[in-house]
């Protein structure tokens, strides 16, 4: 196993491990393939599905699919197939596994005013799958034997601690920096998909706000290292540098009427 890894090691640099775009301006060779992160993805949103119950209302999902297609389809990944449900939970969250398996909670939709808003928090999840934030976590705590061992398909163990290492960077939350990224190739998408920006920065002032009333319904993922604050100054100046775009959706009467349904159903969500 180990003259695997050494071997590995030596000639990973020069063989098959592509050389993949994880930033807007920026390629890294990563051990996790595509099908390999796909295969972990897939058994990380399981456990998502086992914790929490999935929201079955054909009118939002559709709607929540086609947003988030029309930003995805501006992501620089396309290996990978975007999905997106509703988790039917009050809390303010969203979630992205590997390979492309989106998550957001109810409640974050029910606090949102429109659909840029709505954009942007998918665009930022779709930002944590195209940077390959978990893929690279995984590699960075697993080291190379482990994954040597996934990559050779030896056990079926392996595959299964990987996917409870993964499950638990999603639960945990992603760095600072990983967090910064995905805001700011969120905000890139969504500029692309005709989306204005300003929904990113509209989102976060909307959590400051249920942060300084229900601190308690900020999950993780949006409570996290960078502040609100933060991160609404990161994506202000991004805005700034921006190229200038006539017309750009913000989408209010609409998300207005597609989410009316779910307002009611997390009645905390809507008081504002
Ligand atoms: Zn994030």
């Amino acid at each position: 196993m180990k003259w695997i890894s050494v071997i590995l090691l030596i000639f990973l640099p020069f063989t098959g491990c592509a050389r993949v775009q994880t930033g807007l301006n920026r390629t890294e060779r990563l051990l996790i393939g595509t099908e390999q992160e796909v295969e972990i993805g897939k058994s990380v949103a399981k456990n998502v599905e086992e914790k929490y119950k999935i929201l079955n209302d054909p009118a939002i999902i559709s709607y929540i699919n086609e947003v988030g297609q029309q930003v995805a389809a501006k992501s620089f990944r396309q290996d990978v197939k975007y999905h997106f449900k509703v988790l039917d939970d009050e809390n303010i969250n969203a979630l992205a596994c590997p390979g492309g398996f989106i998550y957001i909670f109810g409640g974050a939709l029910a606090a949102m005013e429109n659909e840029a808003q709505l954009a942007f928090v998918l665009g930022h999840e779709i930002a944590h799958v195209s940077a390959r934030h978990s893929a690279k976590k995984i590699q960075k705590v697993l080291g190379v034997t482990l994954l040597a061992r996934l990559i050779l398909k030896e056990d079926d163990e392996t595959l299964c601690q990987i996917v409870n290492l993964a499950t638990n960077l999603l639960f945990l939350g992603y760095s600072r920096r990983d967090e910064f990224e995905a805001d700011e190739l969120g905000v890139y998408f969504v500029h692309e998909a005709n989306y204005d920006p300003q929904g990113g920065i509209e989102f976060f002032e909307i959590l400051k706000k249920i942060q300084k009333r229900e601190p308690s319904r900020i999950e993780v993922l949006f409570s996290s290292h960078p502040s609100s604050s933060d991160r609404i100054n990161q994506i202000r100046g991004q805005i700034e540098r921006l190229p200038k775009k006539e017309g750009l959706e913000i989408g209010e009467n609409r998300f207005r009427e597609m989410t009316r349904g779910l307002r009611g159903r997390y009645q905390k969500g809507s008081e504002r």
